[in-house]
């Protein structure tokens, strides 16, 4: 049987949506860096191939000596694979173009679907004391599909969160992705939430956006934060300076932003933990 999710720390979130240029990756570099500026020790698990979460974070693609991909093979366990940032108390596990391949190498395997599951709890039960944190959230950076990573990702996860990009089709797809979301649910694993959707890339100046905005809402209601993303250049710009916005410009309104979603991401955790 799959080895069960902790009731403890670390909340493991994935950020998830098909579509590709939604935020995700944006989301999991600046949400992570915000809930560590905030005191949490904060974990991203770059499980896309193309390493955007990585190469964000400022780890040059010869640094990755060991990656996601040896982690869900089984070469390499947790503390092995996760790099320190230039964030205290944010730390990434790489990923290289190796991914692409690990579907084809677990496809045989009666446990393919529960890889990344095991490799946290694993690392839960037993941190090594030298090289190993205590997580108190692992945010998992999703490939722009439903493949095997991304069940793997939602199988390993407390919650998913879905960024939406503020345009005309942004509810596109999401009828989709919940119903994978429920069908992992009912097969791999029932505890497993939506909570909920972010909406980024939100642009004052265009008159559609705020109706999309409200359409969101009213579709998906409490699901949504109340934290929108606006589309700022400072946060386009950081990643290519190997930065988090909060790095690269704090007074940023991006950064503001991604500190509020963290606020309200761990307001939201605390009343689910307690429940
Ligand atoms: P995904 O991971 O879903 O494919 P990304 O996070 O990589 O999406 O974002 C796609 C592109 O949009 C990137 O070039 C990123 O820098 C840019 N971007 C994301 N969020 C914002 C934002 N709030 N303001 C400006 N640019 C953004
Ligand atoms: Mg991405």
């Amino acid at each position: 049987s799959p080895p069960s999710l902790l009731a403890s720390a670390p909340r493991v979130i994935s950020l998830a949506n098909q579509k590709g240029g939604v935020g995700k990756t944006t989301t999991a570099i600046n949400l992570g860096t915000a809930l560590a500026a905030i005191g949490e020790e904060v974990l991203i698990v770059d499980l896309d191939p193309q390493g955007n979460a990585s190469t964000g974070l400022g780890i040059d693609r010869k640094q990755r000596l060991r990656s996601t991909y040896d982690l869900m093979v089984g070469e390499s366990i947790l503390s092995e694979v996760a790099m320190e940032t230039a964030v205290p108390r944010l730390s990434v596990a790489p990923s290289t173009m190796d991914l692409l391949g690990v579907e084809l190498e677990i496809a045989g395997r009666s446990d393919r679907a529960f890889r990344l599951r095991r490799a946290i709890a694993s690392h839960v039960q037993r941190p090594d004391s030298i090289r190993g944190r205590n997580y108190s959230y692992v945010l998992v950076d999703c490939p722009p599909s439903l493949n095997l990573l991304t069940i793997n990702a939602l199988s390993a996860s407390h919650s998913i969160l879905v960024p939406l990009q503020c345009e005309f089709f942004a509810l596109e797809g999401l009828s989709q992705l919940l119903q994978t979301v429920e069908q992992v649910k009912h097969a791999l694993n029932p505890e497993l939430s939506v909570h909920g959707i972010v909406l980024t890339m939100f642009d004052s100046r265009n008159n559609l956006a705020g109706q999309v905005v409200a359409d969101v809402r009213a579709h998906m209601g409490d699901a949504v934060y109340d934290t929108v993303i606006p589309r700022n250049v400072r946060i386009s710009e950081a990643p290519s300076h190997g930065k988090p916005v909060l790095l690269y410009d704090f007074k940023s309104m991006g950064s503001q932003a991604y500190l509020r979603l963290a606020s309200e991401i761990i307001q939201r955790e605390k009343r689910l933990r307690a429940a």
